[in-house]
């Protein structure tokens, strides 16, 4: 939808993009900086593999003052992006017809990773009126004895959803019946989450061994570009990780990494600023969205994702009569008569909704909301 929504513009039309997954601020001064001096001070030959020690300090310093979690710098691994360590610890994990269960909606790439690995997905479905969460019977019912992994996002892409401590621990309970089943668990969203403090599943002991947190720097402090993430797990994961990694693309960026150290050392400044202006934004979407006859939404607790179902529109017709079926149809629909860029659900697993992210401005999102109940009230 991104690419179809540049072709547009390309046109010289004015096209909105909620499509996109990114922070629309800038990288903090700070850590500008960083990267300036690292250049300066010529930080630019071969990194080790799972990175600087410095940079693995500094995120063994932040999951200790941030999370309460002890790790040492053994068990953290450095990469190019949470993506290439969700990647690395899917291919080092899954072996040829092993589960993965994967609760729906669930970030696009999480399935395609299983598929390269040979594995096989096993999704739990849920809806908006569960706000997207599984239940402990849910997760229960999915497990087999081929299942390996257990993988989800909280603060979740695409849906925003954020697990409770309670909610959490009632999950734990259920893999501390099964211990052969790996948990990953993707906290990149960790700092844009508007309740009071996030909550890790591996604060719980009993199962934290086997817990891989992947986090990274895109989200928390706009680092998209630079490609920076990590995983922290047990020690043998950790050395399984550095070992493909090393036979792939090897340390990552330098530069990047000296940045990373002063991004964690420096603090949350910058990152509270960012999630003031999207907790403002989200109440505005959310009023937006209310509005709209049709649609249906919840109040996400964080990331920066509306999902709102909008399957009350599938069989209804445009003027030219094409009939919405489904929700890349409905996307496809609002890109064209409304210009606006949003995701169909079923990239994410769910078809009942679209993806709307309100990283864009103020002014954006009312127009682009307005253009969206337009749109919609065409529909017939
Ligand atoms: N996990 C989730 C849930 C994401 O939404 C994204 C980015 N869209 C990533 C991982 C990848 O992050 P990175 O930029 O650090 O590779």
């Amino acid at each position: 939808m991104t690419k179809l929504g540049r072709e547009l513009a390309a046109k010289g039309i004015n096209v909105i993009s909620l499509s996109v997954g990114e922070p629309d601020f800038n990288t903090p001064d700070n850590v500008k900086e960083a990267a300036k001096q690292a250049l300066d001070d010529n930080y630019t030959r071969y990194s080790p593999v799972p990175g600087y020690p410095e940079l693995r300090q500094a995120i063994v310093n932040k999951l200790k003052n941030e999370n309460g979690l002890d790790y040492e710098p053994s068990q953290i691994v450095v990469s190019t992006g949470a993506k290439q360590s969700l990647s690395n610890v899917i291919l080092t994990l899954i072996n040829p017809g092993d589960e993965v269960i994967i609760p729906t909606p669930y970030w696009v790439s999480y399935s395609e990773m299983v598929v390269l690995a040979e594995g096989k997905s096993v999704f739990i479905d849920t809806d908006i009126d569960a706000d997207f969460k599984i239940t402990p019977e849910q997760l229960e019912a999915a497990i087999t004895p081929r299942t390996k992994l257990f993988m989800f996002s909280s603060p979740c892409n695409p849906t925003g959803s954020v697990y409770s401590k309670e909610e959490l621990a009632a999950l734990a309970k259920v893999f501390e019946k099964h211990p052969g089943i790996f948990i990953l668990s993707d906290e990149i969203y960790e700092h844009i989450n508007f309740i009071d403090k996030h909550e890790s599943i591996a604060q719980f002991d009993s199962i934290k061994d086997r817990v891989i947190i992947v986090n990274g720097f895109s989200k928390a402090y706009a680092m998209t570009g630079w490609r920076l993430g990590y995983i922290a797990a047990n020690k043998e994961i950790a050395a399984a990780n550095d070992k493909l990694q090393g036979q792939t693309t090897s340390g990552t960026c330098s530069i990047a990494q000296r940045a990373g150290i002063v991004a964690y050392n420096d603090g949350l400044e910058s990152v509270q600023k960012m999630k003031e202006a999207f907790l403002r934004r989200r109440q505005l979407v959310y009023d937006l969205l209310n509005d709209i006859p049709g649609v249906k939404t919840n109040l996400p607790e964080g990331a920066f994702y509306f999902f709102p179902e909008i399957s009350s529109f599938f069989g209804k017709k445009d003027a030219q009569g094409n009939v919405i079926k489904d929700s890349a149809d409905l996307a496809l629909y609002l890109l064209n008569e409304g210009h606006i860029a949003t995701v169909g659900g079923d990239a994410f697993g769910n078809n009942n909704y679209i993806r709307l992210s309100y990283a864009a401005s103020d002014e954006n999102l009312k127009e682009a909301l307005r253009r969206m109940k337009e749109a919609l009230g065409k529909l017939s």
